[in-house]
């Protein structure tokens, strides 16, 4: 894509969309932002001013005064300036696009998507990549923008991609060497006209891609099933249940005649063994030494704030499961513990339907904890099914769980919902937790 003096407009002013205005700015194009929220709610508005012409407040015309438009993944499609722009042709594209058209034509791309466990599984890939002595970088929705790396230069050999639903969203050309969807689980219902309509953005990850590239799915993901005849490239599958391509058995992952050994991971769980399994593919079409993997899967550390073990206060074990922020990822925190756990759950909703945790509930949860927004949404629905208790503050949630253990009992923090109600960021619940549970009385 030429960039040297085309005009850029970039629909917001977060971390992708600065990212995206320095990288037009730095080949030779001119950058325009243009930012939804007023000035004052804008971290270090004066920097921006400075380095870019850029607008607060609310999207003008100015914005249409240039030759592309990148969206930020957290504006949706249909606002009305998008709408204008649409009218008038102008090329529209996510900032996962724009860097796809000026990366370097060498490096390789790894793509994962999924409701959940898109962290842990590039975090791994990435791990492996390095272990094997190849240049990495971990970019998109797991911290870093894509366009903050030097990606049009030779010397990147893969670049790990985490992609959200709303980054595969307005994808023209973007084409992955190795794409995955781990899973398809209700999320993110408040955005999308349907659950259909969500999975089908997912698919959006193999679009472009070729039978020289490979697809991954999960052969137990119904969803993922039903859109499987979307994909032309050379299609993988892992497994718990069946003998495909790769698959779990008798404490092992058995990809063809490799065997790799789990249990030494550090990671836990069921679903973290479909991470293990889709990065081992992932990886497949890059000769990189049995030992090697085997290796990172044993020394790669679990992510914070996943199933993150936190301490042990009188005998009571706590775990932060803030990262929860849907229905399935508390499922399988219910699923990694041998024992019924007592659980914390609630925060800001997504529209989800809580009902279809109560038989997991019923056979793993000593009782639930309800705390944040939800807690009336939840408690009608849990009433009568599952023992729960309301607490509206975080810190007295907390506690009461802790008064109500005894030694040998487990308290998770694993809230099916997003931290907006009461925090910045799941991070800031994590650590809140983590703190909270730190001043606990011995
Ligand atoms: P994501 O980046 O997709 O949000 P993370 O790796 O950050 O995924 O994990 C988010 C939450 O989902 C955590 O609670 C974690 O324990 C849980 N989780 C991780 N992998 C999976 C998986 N494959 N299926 C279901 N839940 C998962």
């Amino acid at each position: 894509m030429k960039i040297k003096n085309k005009k850029f407009g970039i629909l917001g002013m977060a971390r992708s969309g600065i990212s995206a205005a320095k990288k037009v700015r730095e080949l030779g194009g001119i950058a325009f932002i243009s930012e939804f929220k007023a000035e004052c709610d804008i971290p270090e508005p004066n920097k921006i001013k400075e380095a870019f012409q850029c607008e607060f407040g609310g999207h003008t015309k100015k914005l249409l005064n240039n030759d592309v438009i990148i969206v930020s993944p957290g504006i949706p499609g249909n606002i009305p300036i998008l709408q204008e722009a649409k009218r008038l042709d102008l090329e529209i594209i996510s900032e996962i696009e724009f860097c796809f058209k000026i990366k370097h034509p060498r490096s390789k791309i790894i793509a994962i998507t999924g409701s959940n466990g898109k962290s842990t599984t590039v975090s791994l890939i990435h791990q492996i990549l390095l272990s094997a002595g190849y240049r990495s970088i971990l970019a998109g929705n797991i911290g870093t923008a894509f366009s903050s790396y030097p990606i049009e230069n030779e010397d990147i050999d893969f670049i790990v991609l985490e992609l959200s639903s709303f980054q595969l969203e307005l994808i023209n050309t973007f084409k992955a060497d190795v794409a995955a969807i781990l899973n398809i689980t209700p999320d993110h219902l408040n955005r999308y006209k349907s659950f259909e309509d969500y999975a089908e953005t997912k698919f959006n990850i193999f679009k472009n891609q070729t039978l020289n590239e490979l697809a991954i799915l999960n052969l137990e993901d119904t969803t993922s099933a039903k859109f499987s005849d979307k994909i032309n490239s050379n299609l993988k599958y892992f497994s718990h249940n069946s003998k495909t391509d790769i698959h779990f058995t008798d404490g092992s992952i058995i990809f063809g005649l490799k065997k790799f050994n789990i249990q030494g991971a550090s990671i836990k769980g069921p679903h973290n063994i479909s991470n293990m399994m889709c990065a081992i593919l992932a990886i497949s079409p890059f000769n990189i030494k049995d030992d090697t993997i085997q290796k990172a899967l044993e020394t790669f550390s679990p992510l914070a704030h996943r199933m993150e073990y936190v301490k042990e206060v009188d005998g009571v074990k706590f775990y932060n499961d803030s990262k929860a922020t849907n229905t399935d990822s508390v499922r399988f925190a219910l699923q990694s513990f041998d024992t019924k756990i007592r659980i914390i759950m609630g925060g800001a909703g997504k529209g989800e339907d809580y009902s279809i945790l109560i038989p997991f509930l019923q056979q793993k949860a000593k009782k639930v904890y309800l705390t944040g927004d939800t807690i009336d949404d939840m408690k009608t629905v849990f009433d009568g099914h599952v023992e729960s208790e309301s607490i509206k503050e975080f810190e007295d949630v907390i506690k009461k769980a802790f008064t109500d253990s005894q030694k040998g009992d487990i308290i998770v923090l694993s809230p099916a919902c997003t931290s907006y109600d009461r925090f910045k960021n799941f991070e800031e619940r994590g650590n809140t937790f983590k703190s909270i549970v730190s001043r606990l009385k011995q």
